[in-house]
Protein backbone atom coordinates (compact mmCIF):
# COMPACT_ATOMS: atom_id res chain seq x y z
CA UNK A 1 0.00 0.00 0.00
CA UNK A 2 2.65 2.30 0.57
CA UNK A 3 5.62 1.62 -1.53
CA UNK A 4 4.14 2.83 -4.80
CA UNK A 5 2.97 5.71 -2.99
CA UNK A 6 6.31 7.26 -1.87
CA UNK A 7 6.91 9.20 -4.96
CA UNK A 8 3.29 10.82 -4.58
CA UNK A 9 4.32 11.64 -0.99
CA UNK A 10 7.58 12.65 -1.15
CA UNK A 11 7.17 15.22 -3.97
CA UNK A 12 4.21 16.84 -3.23
CA UNK A 13 4.13 17.20 0.71
CA UNK A 14 8.18 17.13 1.54
CA UNK A 15 9.42 18.78 -1.45
CA UNK A 16 8.55 22.39 -1.91
CA UNK A 17 6.72 22.81 -5.44
CA UNK A 18 4.66 26.12 -5.16
CA UNK A 19 7.05 27.91 -7.68
CA UNK A 20 4.12 29.70 -9.93
CA UNK A 21 1.15 28.23 -8.56
CA UNK A 22 -1.29 30.09 -5.57
CA UNK A 23 -0.90 28.29 -2.53
CA UNK A 24 -3.66 26.23 -1.33
CA UNK A 25 -6.86 25.76 -1.28
CA UNK A 26 -6.80 29.21 -3.92
CA UNK A 27 -8.15 28.35 -7.21
CA UNK A 28 -5.61 28.13 -9.90
CA UNK A 29 -5.73 30.44 -13.10
CA UNK A 30 -6.10 28.32 -16.03
CA UNK A 31 -2.46 28.46 -17.82
CA UNK A 32 1.33 27.29 -18.94
CA UNK A 33 1.92 26.91 -14.58
CA UNK A 34 -1.16 24.87 -14.41
CA UNK A 35 -0.07 22.62 -17.28
CA UNK A 36 3.14 22.33 -16.61
CA UNK A 37 1.84 21.15 -12.84
CA UNK A 38 -0.54 18.75 -14.28
CA UNK A 39 2.59 17.01 -16.48
CA UNK A 40 4.12 16.98 -13.47
CA UNK A 41 1.93 15.28 -11.39
CA UNK A 42 1.52 12.55 -14.16
CA UNK A 43 5.14 11.99 -13.95
CA UNK A 44 4.84 11.47 -10.23
CA UNK A 45 2.05 9.01 -10.06
CA UNK A 46 3.94 7.33 -13.36
CA UNK A 47 6.94 6.67 -10.67
CA UNK A 48 4.35 5.03 -8.41
CA UNK A 49 3.88 1.94 -11.30
CA UNK A 50 8.03 1.25 -11.10
CA UNK A 51 8.55 1.62 -7.48
CA UNK A 52 5.51 -1.15 -7.75
CA UNK A 53 7.33 -3.82 -9.49
CA UNK A 54 9.61 -4.13 -6.31
CA UNK A 55 7.24 -5.28 -3.80
CA UNK A 56 5.29 -7.57 -6.49
CA UNK A 57 8.69 -8.92 -7.63
CA UNK A 58 9.69 -9.87 -4.04
CA UNK A 59 6.14 -11.53 -3.46
CA UNK A 60 6.19 -13.79 -6.01
CA UNK A 61 9.46 -14.78 -5.69
CA UNK A 62 8.60 -15.82 -2.06
CA UNK A 63 5.70 -17.26 -2.80
CA UNK A 64 7.58 -19.62 -5.32
CA UNK A 65 9.26 -21.73 -2.36
CA UNK A 66 6.80 -20.79 0.97
CA UNK A 67 3.31 -19.81 1.40
CA UNK A 68 4.58 -17.09 3.60
CA UNK A 69 1.63 -14.13 4.73
CA UNK A 70 3.78 -11.15 4.13
CA UNK A 71 4.52 -12.17 1.02
CA UNK A 72 0.94 -12.76 0.38
CA UNK A 73 0.21 -9.44 1.84
CA UNK A 74 2.56 -7.56 -0.83
CA UNK A 75 1.38 -8.86 -3.79
CA UNK A 76 -2.06 -8.26 -2.82
CA UNK A 77 -1.05 -4.93 -1.74
CA UNK A 78 0.42 -4.23 -5.48
CA UNK A 79 -2.54 -6.03 -6.57
CA UNK A 80 -4.75 -3.39 -4.41
CA UNK A 81 -2.65 -0.30 -6.05
CA UNK A 82 -2.95 -1.55 -9.73
CA UNK A 83 -6.86 -1.92 -9.48
CA UNK A 84 -7.34 1.79 -7.45
CA UNK A 85 -5.39 3.23 -10.88
CA UNK A 86 -6.79 0.57 -13.79
CA UNK A 87 -10.34 1.11 -12.80
CA UNK A 88 -11.71 3.79 -14.49
CA UNK A 89 -13.77 7.08 -12.88
CA UNK A 90 -15.97 7.45 -15.35
CA UNK A 91 -15.53 5.64 -19.25
CA UNK A 92 -14.94 8.61 -20.97
CA UNK A 93 -12.30 10.06 -18.18
CA UNK A 94 -9.44 7.97 -19.33
CA UNK A 95 -7.23 6.29 -16.89
CA UNK A 96 -5.82 7.06 -13.78
CA UNK A 97 -5.82 10.08 -11.41
CA UNK A 98 -4.67 12.78 -13.99
CA UNK A 99 -5.38 11.54 -17.48
CA UNK A 100 -3.98 12.81 -20.36
CA UNK A 101 -7.64 13.91 -21.87
CA UNK A 102 -8.44 15.68 -19.19
CA UNK A 103 -4.61 17.78 -19.25
CA UNK A 104 -5.39 17.90 -22.60
CA UNK A 105 -9.49 19.71 -21.87
CA UNK A 106 -7.82 21.97 -19.25
CA UNK A 107 -4.97 22.92 -21.86
CA UNK A 108 -7.99 23.65 -24.57
CA UNK A 109 -9.18 26.28 -22.12
CA UNK A 110 -6.35 28.56 -22.12
CA UNK A 111 -7.82 29.52 -25.71
CA UNK A 112 -11.59 28.73 -25.22
CA UNK A 113 -13.88 28.92 -27.90
CA UNK A 114 -16.27 30.51 -26.25
CA UNK A 115 -16.49 33.61 -24.04
CA UNK A 116 -18.34 33.60 -21.14
CA UNK A 117 -18.44 37.67 -20.50
CA UNK A 118 -16.14 40.68 -21.03
CA UNK A 119 -13.87 39.98 -18.42
CA UNK A 120 -13.48 35.80 -18.87
CA UNK A 121 -10.90 34.99 -16.27
CA UNK A 122 -10.95 31.41 -16.12
CA UNK A 123 -9.95 29.48 -13.02
CA UNK A 124 -9.56 25.84 -11.12
CA UNK A 125 -12.20 25.91 -8.43
CA UNK A 126 -12.72 22.78 -5.88
CA UNK A 127 -15.42 21.43 -8.07
CA UNK A 128 -14.88 22.69 -11.61
CA UNK A 129 -12.95 25.04 -13.82
CA UNK A 130 -15.13 28.20 -13.56
CA UNK A 131 -14.82 31.85 -14.35
CA UNK A 132 -14.24 34.24 -11.67
CA UNK A 133 -16.62 37.19 -12.70
CA UNK A 134 -19.51 35.42 -14.33
CA UNK A 135 -19.18 32.27 -12.45
CA UNK A 136 -19.89 30.04 -15.58
CA UNK A 137 -18.47 26.62 -15.58
CA UNK A 138 -16.06 25.78 -18.08
CA UNK A 139 -14.88 22.14 -17.00
CA UNK A 140 -17.25 19.88 -14.77
CA UNK A 141 -14.30 18.31 -13.28
CA UNK A 142 -13.50 18.14 -9.60
CA UNK A 143 -9.97 19.56 -9.01
CA UNK A 144 -7.30 16.47 -7.74
CA UNK A 145 -4.38 17.29 -5.84
CA UNK A 146 -1.84 19.73 -7.52
CA UNK A 147 1.16 18.83 -4.99
CA UNK A 148 0.66 22.38 -3.27
CA UNK A 149 1.65 22.55 0.40
CA UNK A 150 -1.76 21.77 1.78
CA UNK A 151 -3.43 24.24 4.38
CA UNK A 152 -4.41 21.43 6.43
CA UNK A 153 -1.13 20.16 6.75
CA UNK A 154 1.14 17.47 6.07
CA UNK A 155 -0.47 14.73 7.80
CA UNK A 156 -3.98 14.54 6.89
CA UNK A 157 -2.11 15.71 3.43
CA UNK A 158 -0.24 11.80 3.56
CA UNK A 159 -3.42 10.38 4.90
CA UNK A 160 -5.15 11.65 2.10
CA UNK A 161 -2.95 10.36 -0.36
CA UNK A 162 -2.71 6.93 1.16
CA UNK A 163 -6.81 6.55 0.51
CA UNK A 164 -7.23 8.19 -2.16
CA UNK A 165 -4.01 8.38 -4.36
CA UNK A 166 -4.74 12.47 -4.21
CA UNK A 167 -7.69 12.38 -6.24
CA UNK A 168 -10.32 14.73 -5.53
CA UNK A 169 -13.05 14.01 -2.59
CA UNK A 170 -15.90 15.70 -4.47
CA UNK A 171 -17.99 14.26 -6.95
CA UNK A 172 -17.94 16.29 -10.52
CA UNK A 173 -21.24 18.66 -10.68
CA UNK A 174 -24.21 16.58 -10.98
CA UNK A 175 -22.49 13.48 -10.88
CA UNK A 176 -23.29 12.27 -7.48
CA UNK A 177 -24.63 8.82 -6.89
CA UNK A 178 -26.26 10.25 -3.48
CA UNK A 179 -28.54 13.72 -5.14
CA UNK A 180 -28.99 11.53 -8.00
CA UNK A 181 -30.29 8.70 -5.12
CA UNK A 182 -32.45 11.54 -3.41
CA UNK A 183 -34.07 12.89 -6.46
CA UNK A 184 -34.74 9.38 -7.76
CA UNK A 185 -36.78 9.03 -4.15
CA UNK A 186 -38.36 12.06 -4.52
CA UNK A 187 -39.93 11.49 -7.95
CA UNK A 188 -41.25 7.56 -6.75
CA UNK A 189 -42.80 9.37 -3.87
CA UNK A 190 -44.59 11.90 -6.47
CA UNK A 191 -45.71 9.48 -8.44
CA UNK A 192 -47.19 7.78 -5.44
ZN1 LIG B 1 -17.15 34.93 -17.45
Amino acid sequence: MFIPRIPLIFFTRFVNMERNLSPHPDPIPVGIPLIQRLLLMRRIHMMGWILAILPLTLGLFVLRSSPEPFALGLVSGVAWFVLSRAVPENLEGGFGVIPMSLIQNVNNLRDPDEICCKRQLLQWEVRAIRCRHCREISLNRSRPDLGRIRADGRLKGILRILLIDGASVYPNIGESIISDGVKTVGEVLEEE
